[in-house]
């Protein structure tokens, strides 16, 4: 069968990026074509003809990795004129190009790209809510029109035209997410985007770094609307309404859930697990209601699907067709989720979206999983760009391309391509009851599940999770990173970051490996750990950094040594022992670190000892002191600053001797997470971040700039009435003083909510409303007082998260937030955002 598009689809060719850019080309080979654009080359597979630009940002500098993009089989580069490209000009089959900043090269040529289309372009910034709005517009809209997007929340000065790059010349229908963090930015991607209409979601109160007030926030995000035709908002944001209207007039829609002069009014009505939207257009003439079903009751979910229907309405898609869409919608950010599956499987889930470039992103995510075998679970494509026989084939050769073993089709249309995909194991089923009848076995693998919405795969995702009992630890991969970002923008250049990994990662892994596999894509430098057990752990799940261990223990060096883990050394014996080992078995090398004591009077070498410390290390040349460290008692607290300093001071005396005695210049680190914050001439060569990687345990002040990384969340079991007087709970310490509702959840000490939360003392949040803990708490359950709430089984209780935060929790009950995170027990399931 001819088609009229190319696979893949051709962006343009180099001549097009020279003449859009003001570069001049280096290397040129010839006039290549562009099919994908990139600024990463790990962990990623490529179409044939892709072009890297070699972007500078905070974490990593992209011309690092030209020589790696090259043997990945790139052959065209955007570099900075300074970059020395005699490195890369020996291969004589690449082009290259030299600009003055490879970003605004990026944003040059996608600007080219994105005028080739014209096209309904929908953009949508604000400080809330754009990516789950422009997911659902998207589900949505597809039921109509053939729709592009951002994958996930592409959404910043790199996201958005790599986002753009995805444009194809069937797509009828654009949505695009704008965020930005500094004023200048908005400009920018509007010129990249260049919407037909304008989508504001709401806009937060938290004060952010970059803006000097909320109103200037506003006006430099709404910038994104310039060209747009219509915009659409919230009235009832009045801040909003304001800014909006001082700048735009004539092109203004907004709804309101009380004002009547709103062009939409919008009445919401609870029931159960549901709520009911009347929207009601006030055109002068006539009022035309619409009332749609909706499977959600938060407010933020509420707000969320509000925009997408009035604007929906507005512009003209069918009410009927939007009802029927609406009841798949899922109310969670639609991200990717990593979870425990049965028999040992680890089970990627995502079952949002199907798209190529969405599943590339899975299958890149999957390539970065514990290396097993890998499965992919898939449906249908729905309303590709490209025609069916050449999609399944584009699809074919991706999976052959990320070596997966097995692949289970599931749909019509994917079964019967069945002969394209050359897999060593392919089972195809026309719906997921014939797979779930099937039920077909699993066990040490990976498997990603990855279907249209309208397969709701999570049926198929639920058959393969680890039986729990409701309660779980989510981790928001992406609120890591950006805490990992914000502390390594509070380094000095050169300063490397150890990342603390013990205690499973303060309580956030099943063992340390997910997050120390994210740290290390990263560009964390150095894992520390408690146990030798938790390093050999991380090493045999393939993390490569070099680990401290602190704790190490004589009967452990050489399990240590094969698994390449470098041991503190803090006390003479511990060395003493060292030394026996080495002997006894000829080591030529053992990298060690050294720990001072400085005043926290728990591990390290008293100044006293030191010269005996280097008379001994002198005699064992064996040992490679990689660092010298010690640790702060007190790093948060101004009133203990001066202690601080005085330990500070006691270091570098102590460091500097040991330098000099034996000519060495290890790393040398002092600070922790708060040290990082408040001791900033105290960085060395090194720090060592724990819990503000969390986003948690930081001063107020700091708070804002991070992201809290922990939900910890479980389920209503079931609800009761009790009357006046009757007792609740273990020892009858739970008394009803008036006739009560209480509601039983499936958590209890041994999953970590302490028996200090019982009796009144902590709450916990159902449907936004702190309820207290009645009675005891049990081994397994505690009861919540539900009396003021219309609470029902299969209800959400949040024990903490983003809002509800671990500190004031920590504070409440008078304990510290390392402690309630690293208390969560390995029962409880740990889920992972991406
Ligand atoms: C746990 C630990 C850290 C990290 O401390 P945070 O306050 O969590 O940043 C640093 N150094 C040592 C020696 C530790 O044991």
């Amino acid at each position: 069968m001819e088609s009229t598009i190319s696979f893949p689809h051709i962006l343009g060719h180099f001549n097009d990026l020279v003449a859009v850019t003001a570069g001049y080309p280096v290397a040129e080979t010839a006039n290549l074509p562009i099919t994908e654009l990139s600024i990463d080359s790990r962990n990623k597979t490529f179409t044939p003809f892709p072009l890297f630009f070699a972007i500078i940002g905070i974490n990593h500098n992209g011309h690092d990795y030209i020589i790696e993009a090259y043997q990945k089989g790139i052959r065209q580069f955007v570099v900075n004129h300074a970059y020395n490209h005699s490195i890369i000009e020996k291969y004589n089959d690449v082009n290259i190009l030299a600009v003055t900043d490879p970003l605004e090269a990026l944003h040059q040529f996608t600007i080219f790209y994105r005028s080739k289309y014209q096209l309904p372009l929908l953009s949508i910034t604000g400080s809330n809510g754009k990516t789950i709005v422009k997911e659902w517009m998207h589900e949505l809209l597809s039921r109509k029109y053939k729709t592009v997007s951002n994958p996930h929340s592409y959404n910043a000065q790199v996201g958005v035209p790599l986002s753009i790059s995805l444009l194809q010349p069937n797509h009828e229908y654009g949505i695009f997410e704008a965020g930005i963090s500094q004023p200048g930015e908005m400009e920018k991607l509007a010129r990249l985007i260049q919407p037909t209409h304008g989508l504001f979601t709401n806009i937060g109160p938290a004060h952010s770094q970059g803006f000097q007030t909320i109103t200037q926030k506003i006006e430099e995000k709404i910038k994104l609307f310039a060209g747009c035709s219509t915009i659409y908002y919230c009235k009832d944001h009045p801040l909003v309404d304001q800014v909006l209207r001082k700048r735009y007039k004539n092109e203004l829609i907004n709804w309101s859930f009380n004002n009547p002069t709103a062009d939409y009014l919008v009445r919401c009505k609870q029931l159960t697990g549901q709520t009911k939207l009347q929207i009601t257009r006030s055109t002068q003439n006539h009022k035309r209601a619409n009332t749609f079903i909706v499977p959600f009751r938060d407010s933020a979910s509420i707000e969320n699907i509000t925009h997408c229907l009035v604007y929906l309405l507005d512009n003209g898609l069918d009410p009927a067709l939007l009802q029927r869409s609406l009841l798949q919608l899922k109310a969670i950010p639609m991200r990717m989720t990593l979870k425990a599956g049965m028999n040992r499987c680890q089970v990627i889930d995502d079952t949002y979206t199907n798209d190529i470039a969405s599943l590339r992103l899975a299958l890149d995510f999957m390539q970065q999983q514990q290396p097993t075998k890998r499965t992919v679970i898939l449906s249908d494509m729905l309303q590709s760009a490209t025609p069916d026989h050449q999609l399944y084939q584009e699809l074919a050769a991706l999976l052959a391309k990320h070596a997966i073993h097995r692949l289970i089709g599931i749909g019509p249309v994917i079964s019967h391509h069945s002969t394209l995909f050359e897999i060593p194991e392919t089972i195809f089923f026309n719906s997921v009851e014939a797979f779930i009848a099937a039920k077909p076995s699993f066990k040490d693998e990976t498997i990603l599940v990855k279907g249209a919405r309208s397969f709701r795969l999570e049926r198929v995702v639920q058959t393969m999770e680890k039986n729990s009992h409701g309660t779980i630890l989510e981790i928001d991969m992406h609120a890591i990173r950006h805490n990992l970002s914000y502390f390594r923008s509070k380094l000095q250049v050169g300063t490397k970051i150890m990342a603390m990994v013990k205690a499973s990662t303060y309580g956030s892994g099943s063992n340390s490996f997910e997050l120390a596999s994210a740290l290390q894509r990263h560009g964390v430098e150095y894992l520390g750990v408690a146990y030798m057990d938790e390093g050999i752990h991380l090493r045999q799940q393939g993390i490569t950094l070099p680990i401290m261990v602190m704790n190490p223990t004589d009967d452990h060096f050489d399990a240590m040594l094969s698994h390449h883990l470098e041991p503190e050394v803090y006390s003479l014996p511990l060395l003493d022992e060292l030394a026996c080992f080495i002997s006894e078995k000829s080591i030529q090398s053992i990298p060690i670190h050294l720990k001072l004591e400085t005043g926290m009077h728990r591990l390290g070498i008293e100044e006293t000892a030191l010269d005996q410390l280097i008379t001994q290390l002198k005699q064992i040349p064996a040992l490679h002191i990689v660092s010298i460290f010690s640790h702060l008692a007190a790093s948060q607290e101004d009133m203990h600053d001066a202690y601080t300093l005085l330990q500070a001071d006691r270091f570098i005396k102590m460091t500097q001797y040991i330098e000099q005695q034996l000519a060495i210049k290890p790393l040398k680190h002092l600070l922790n997470t708060n040290g990082i914050l408040r001791f900033q001439q105290f960085q060395f060569d090194m720090v060592r971040l724990g819990i503000g990687l969390h986003g948690v345990g930081v001063d107020q002040t700091i708070q804002p700039y991070l992201l809290p990384a922990s939900t910890l969340k479980t389920t209503i079991s079931q609800i009761k009435s009790i009357q006046k007087g009757e007792s609740i709970g273990y020892d009858r310490k739970g008394i009803a003083q008036q006739d009560i509702t209480i509601a039983t959840i499936p958590i209890g000490y041994a999953d970590g909510l302490s028996r200090s939360f019982g009796c009144g003392k902590g709450r916990v949040i159902i449907q936004g409303h702190a309820c207290p803990i009645i009675g005891n708490v049990c081994m397994d359950m505690a009861m919540v007082d539900v009396t003021n709430i219309t609470a029902q089984r299969g209800d959400e209780v949040i024990i903490f998260n983003a809002v509800h935060s671990i500190d004031a929790l920590a504070e409440q009950l008078g304990t510290i937030p390392y402690e309630l995170l690293t208390q969560i027990s390995q029962r409880v399931k740990r889920i992972y955002y991406t």
